[in-house]
């Protein structure tokens, strides 16, 4: 037995969350579970034109996330494995919702395990109710006034409901 303590294992958890939905929630949820402490990171240097500004996401994020006390929320611009260093966290967290989204985060996890290899991507799979689920999909229902119940968080769905009413 070593007499070392135990390290504590940061996990960062990087997004869009544009905006964050009850798939995010189950996969935060899941990760605050088993990592000591979970950094959920929005990226800022998005491509696309986001629907809500970073100010409001991290706004709906905090308080969706408010309950567990091992969750942080935080924004990154530049390098993921940079910030990941940065934060000393040694461990990136991902979900996977079907095979569509494998290759695209092999990809992505191949090359940042080639940027940084002490850094491990996790993959976790969400509940089957949220598989299907994503935050691209709940804005162009929203847009159009179809929103279903139980998609996103209750403060979510009111902020969209203004985006587009
Ligand atoms: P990005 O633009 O980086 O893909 P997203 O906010 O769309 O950002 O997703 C962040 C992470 O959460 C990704 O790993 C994505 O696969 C995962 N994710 C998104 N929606 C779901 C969901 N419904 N269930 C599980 N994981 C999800």
């Amino acid at each position: 037995m070593g007499s070392e303590k135990a390290k504590e294992v940061v996990a960062v958890y990087p997004g869009s969350f544009d905006p964050v939905t009850n798939g995010h929630l189950d996969l935060i949820a899941r990760g605050a579970e088993i990592f000591d402490r979970l950094i959920v990171a929005i990226t800022r240097n998005l491509e696309k034109d986001p629907l809500f500004d970073v100010k409001e996401r991290m706004e709906m994020l905090e308080t969706v996330t408010f309950d567990w006390k091992n969750v942080e929320v935080d924004v990154f611009d530049g390098l993921l494995m940079d910030y990941a260093r940065a934060r000393s966290a040694s461990v990136i967290l991902r979900g996977i919702r079907a095979v569509s989204d494998y290759e695209y985060e092999l990809q992505m996890a191949m090359m940042n395990r080639k940027i940084e290899p002490r850094i491990e991507t996790v993959f976790m799979l969400p509940g089957e109710a949220y598989s299907y689920l994503s935050s691209r999909m709940v804005k162009e229902i929203a847009r159009l006034g179809g929103l279903p119940k139980g998609l996103v968080p209750t403060a979510v769905e009111e902020r969209l409901r203004a985006k587009f009413s």
